[in-house]
């Protein structure tokens, strides 16, 4: 009877109930299978279900409705509670992005990235994507016309860049990418085929090189909630900022002249 009590689908239920949201948000520490969709008998690593749109970036889909739903059911709680004006900003660039740390969802995230990084990753990444993974910095972005609207072009502080739609019900709000850049080559032009725009999808998550620089177009029409999560490595931040102060070009930047 405990057992089934402690159960995913139990727990989500549980954060609509305020006295035993605090005891539920401890509770969540861990990504079960409960949370995948089910693995093809021809493709059990999933790797099928995941299309190259570009260099470094592909689309896909592995987890299914109650994932996307746990975390947007914290959001919501969130929004309706006494510390929705305290939120510490997730990074500079968003206004109303908030942290997973803030919505006792951390711990569930990193687990989710390490199974994803063990099971799944190998399978859909080439070798230049998996590294090892040091940290993790992950958010929710909410975009809507009384939220963040959109987003510059800007590069991510990752070497992979894990992004989940959550919801359904918007227009807009596409992702362009513009190609892998340095620091020295970041404002350059980008090539045709570097230029990919995907639309989002709830469920579907974009896995891409960080330093792929991208912006998010305007949203038109209802809101999107994405959970963003930075995959670091030290040894990579530690060469991007030794590139960035001695105007280097490391191999993986697609600059051409
Ligand atoms: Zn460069």
């Amino acid at each position: 009877m405990i057992y089934a009590l402690l159960t995913p689908k139990w727990l989500a239920a549980y954060l609509f109930t305020p006295i035993l949201y605090q005891i539920a948000r401890f509770l969540i520490v861990k990504f079960s299978p409960y949370y995948l969709l089910p693995a093809s008998a021809n493709d059990p690593n999933y790797a099928a279900q995941f299309s190259n749109a570009g260099a470094g970036i592909f689309h896909g889909q592995i987890v299914n409705d109650a994932f996307c739903d746990l975390i947007l059911s914290r959001i919501k709680q969130h929004e309706n509670s006494d510390v929705v004006n305290q939120i510490t900003q997730a990074n500079s660039m968003h206004k109303n992005a908030i942290l997973t740390n803030e919505i006792g969802l951390e711990p569930f995230i990193s687990s989710f990235t390490n199974f994803f990084f063990k099971k799944i990753a190998p399978d859909v990444l080439p070798g230049a994507l998996l590294k090892t993974i040091d940290s993790i910095h992950s958010y929710v972005v909410r975009y809507g016309i009384s939220l963040d609207r959109d987003l510059g072009f800007h590069v991510d502080d990752s070497f992979l860049t894990i992004n989940l739609c959550l919801n359904d019900g918007f227009v807009g709000s596409d992702l362009q990418f513009e190609g892998q850049r340095c620091t020295t080559h970041i404002d350059t032009l980008s090539g045709e085929h570097e230029r990919v725009l995907i639309k989002h999808k709830k469920g579907k998550m974009i896995l891409h090189h960080g330093k792929n620089r991208h912006y998010v177009e305007t949203i038109r029409k209802g809101e999107r909630f994405n959970l963003i999560i930075w995959c670091q490595n030290k040894s990579e931040r530690a060469q991007w900022f030794d590139a960035t102060k001695n105007q280097k070009c490391p191999d993986w930047c697609s600059y051409t002249s």
